[in-house]
């Protein structure tokens, strides 16, 4: 009987989708998102409610088998690519590492038009977690695309000619945009990041015609001397304590977002605080909205309706920017119009999405931080231990790379479950001494080195074991796994989910696959030479269906751990690959000549131990989240261990101080680090060149995995 509420929620799509075989006008309009047609994929999550699922049936449990490529097309990019294609009109628009729009034909591939936005890469120096882009919005005959330098552009859908370039952010402030704009009702909607390096974050909606700014909410309260821009930041303010607006304060909206047009509201995932330790940022505590939060604006005005904090008093990098889905369930005999969401804090939440009332909640992975979320209250029940600010370092899962980082979940009406590409890694929080406020590089308030990968193998390879990745298909009503299908590790691909059956996803270890959606069982797939993070699509043209996906291995875990990728993922290819039935392409032969051009690295430096551990130190706050762990780069960013910046003191300095490669997206440490920091960092770097782990040691404890 629980199936009832979801087919009375689908049916209206479904009798649009059967019904609708003529194609949808070229101008983009309120009823044409508001009624997906199965020839297209045109909001973010497919639809406003963001389930993500198509009903097209063409390609099912079936038929999967002969699922092969159709066609292939380079992106142009070796690092990482978040990006949803877009697919109106018989064209696809797909964005690329540094905003780069490609429009293609979605039928043949054959390339349309490109767009180069020249982006200020001083600004994505900022950038905390790749130079990603998680793709555009159409609406009326534009394209709308976002940059890492904060602007948000209009583009002519037909030709790619700029119609108009807004800045959103501040410049002064180290704000970034990887989230791909929503329109509602000609109003094109943008958040932003930064929060890792200290901004104060928000939402803002701009005129689809013009690009005028129509409204701004902030997502925290500012300084109070400055007077409060409405009611909902003074109650905010009530919530934080200190001068808690010095960094910023965070909350950045860098990601989710979902509309409800019967209830004319927009929802707002918000991200963590800044700085995360909110001992620094709050020092008498307090929940500090609206951080980690559901927030329900009027989309029209962004007047404040309601909010519902998933993690009060955020100190973990616990963002509630993860995808949200609305859906009507039937929840203990009563229908209900909710909205879920799986935050980084490893609980899934199904909230009310008409007032913000507490449903339910419960844990899809192991945690530590929490017992449970109390029922009554909505609130966690916290492991005390977990504050580590006051406390020893904490072993924690989840750690800041989530439960569930950004990559999308879907919802099967059918099924009645929620995929989520789900994962376990642990961190070590420890407080930070003598905080300040660097003017460069991150700004969280934790001391990194307390989370640092080991170095001697046999506890290198027992923390491996602990990093692990999952595609979990969960019940949202009972508050339960369904099934799960573990993966090679974690940082998987976003999802799909088919009324043909089927689940589709992505994975590290360069693989493209189709999942029974009823049992987990994995039904096909296929060596995409290329890790996928991203989430796939799929639409139908004359008939024939196709599944499409953006490949490109990248983000914060692949940034910070390249020593524990799964093997198969050096190979970086970023690539839209499309599928149909009967598909023969092939993708050009895999060069597997990675080696470099010979290059020796001096031996270790005549330093004392002192000054390396204060370069390991140094390092692992600064570097790391980029250059990776044990400075093993993942080859997104420049391996230190073989570079000739490394082995030259002085370019090193000029490098890492004297903003020599600024221009190139290298912050400058001025001010943040001081030059005997600079040359012991590069002592360490030097001593880890000549360390042994070298790729055959990171390869030797790799989990396994293909090929
Ligand atoms: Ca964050």
């Amino acid at each position: 009987m629980r199936a009832i509420g979801y087919l009375l929620l689908s049916s209206a799509l479904v009798l649009a989708a059967c019904g609708r075989k003529e194609t949808p006008p070229p101008k983009v309009t309120a009823q044409v998102l508001l009624n997906p047609a199965t020839d297209g994929w045109r909001s973010h999550g497919g639809d406003y409610s963001e389930t993500r699922h198509s009903t097209l049936t063409n390609i099912n449990t079936d038929n999967i088998g002969e699922l092969g490529l159709a066609w292939s097309y380079d992106l142009e990019s070796s690092r990482g690519i978040e990006a949803t294609p877009i697919i109106h009109n018989g064209v696809m628009y797909v964005t690329a590492t540094w905003n780069v729009v490609h429009a293609l034909d979605a039928v043949t591939g054959a390339p349309l038009w490109t767009f180069r936005p020249e982006i200020d890469k001083v600004q994505a120096g900022n950038a905390c977690c790749d130079i990603v882009n998680r793709g555009v919005a159409i609406w009326g005959n534009s394209i709308f695309t976002a940059t890492i330098d904060g602007r948000l552009i209009s583009l002519d859908a037909k030709t790619g000619d700029v119609n108009w370039d807004v800045l959103t952010i501040d410049k002064s402030g180290p704000y970034t945009i990887t989230g791909a704009p929503r329109v509602i009702d000609g109003k094109v909607i943008i958040g932003n990041g930064g929060a890792e390096l200290g901004v104060r974050g928000y939402v803002s909606a701009f005129d689809a015609d013009t690009g005028k700014q129509i409204w701004r909410f902030y997502t925290v309260p500012g300084n109070p001397a400055d007077g409060f821009e409405n009611d909902a930041m003074e109650m905010a303010s009530e919530t934080w304590t200190g001068e808690y607006w010095a960094a910023g304060g965070g909350g950045t909206a860098w990601d989710a977002m979902a509309y409800d047009p019967d209830l004319d509201l927009l929802y707002v995932g918000v991200g963590n605080g800044s700085p995360w330790n909110q001992s620094i940022r709050s020092p008498e505590g307090g929940d500090n909205l609206f951080l980690s939060s559901i927030v329900a604006v009027r989309p029209d005005t962004g007047e404040y309706v309601w909010h519902y904090q998933t993690t009060p008093g955020e100190t973990w990098d616990y963002t509630a920017t993860q995808h949200m889905i609305l859906a009507d369930l039937e929840i203990d005999g009563k229908p209900r119009k909710v909205i879920m969401q799986a935050p980084k804090n490893g609980f899934f939440y199904v909230i009310d999405r008409q007032t913000g009332a507490f449903i339910s909640a419960n844990n899809f992975v192991p945690v530590n931080w929490a017992t449970h979320i109390d029922q009554e209250t909505g609130r966690p029940v916290e492991n005390p231990a977990a504050r580590y600010y006051d406390k020893e370092p904490h072993f924690q899962l989840p750690g800041p790379l989530g439960a569930h980082n950004w990559h999308p979940m879907s919802f099967n009406p059918q099924t009645g479950l929620v995929y989520i590409p789900a994962q376990e890694a642990p961190w070590v929080y420890g407080n930070v001494k003598d905080y300040k406020q660097n003017a460069a590089g991150w700004n969280t308030g934790t001391d990194f080195s307390f989370a640092m990968l080991p170095d001697d193998k046999a506890t290198f390879k027992a923390l491996k074991s602990m990093l692990k990745g999952r595609l979990l298909a969960w019940d949202p009503v009972k508050q339960e796994q369904a099934w799960s299908f573990e993966h090679n590790g974690p940082w998987n691909g976003g999802l799909l989910s088919t009324a043909g059956g089927l689940v589709f996803q992505g994975t590290a270890d360069a693989h493209f696959a189709a999942y029974d959606a009823k049992t987990g069982e994995r039904k096909w797939r296929e060596f995409t030479q290329t890790g996928i993070v991203a989430a796939p699509v799929t639409y139908a043209i004359d008939g024939e269906q196709y599944i499409a996906v953006a490949a490109g291995y990248g983000g914060s875990y692949v940034l910070g751990f390249g020593g524990v990728m799964p093997s198969g993922s050096a190979f970086n290819t970023g690539r839209v690959l499309v599928f149909k039935t009967g598909g023969t392409a092939k993708l050009p032969a895999l060069d597997v000549d990675m080696a470099s051009a010979d290059f020796e690295m001096p031996k270790r430096l005549d330093v004392s131990a002192d000054v390396i551990a204060a370069g390991k130190q140094a390092y692992a706050n600064s570097c790391a989240a980029c250059h990776g762990d044990q400075a093993f780069a993942s080859g997104l960013t420049p391996n230190l261990r073989a570079s000739a910046v490394t082995k030259d003191a002085e370019l090193w300095r000029e490098v890492t101080i004297e903003g020599l490669l600024a221009e190139n997206g290298m912050p400058n440490f001025e001010g943040t680090l001081d030059a005997d920091t600079v040359e012991a960092v590069r002592a360490y770097v030097i001593a880890e060149a000549n360390s042994g782990r070298d790729k055959a040691f990171y390869d030797s404890v790799s989990l396994g995995g293909e090929p």
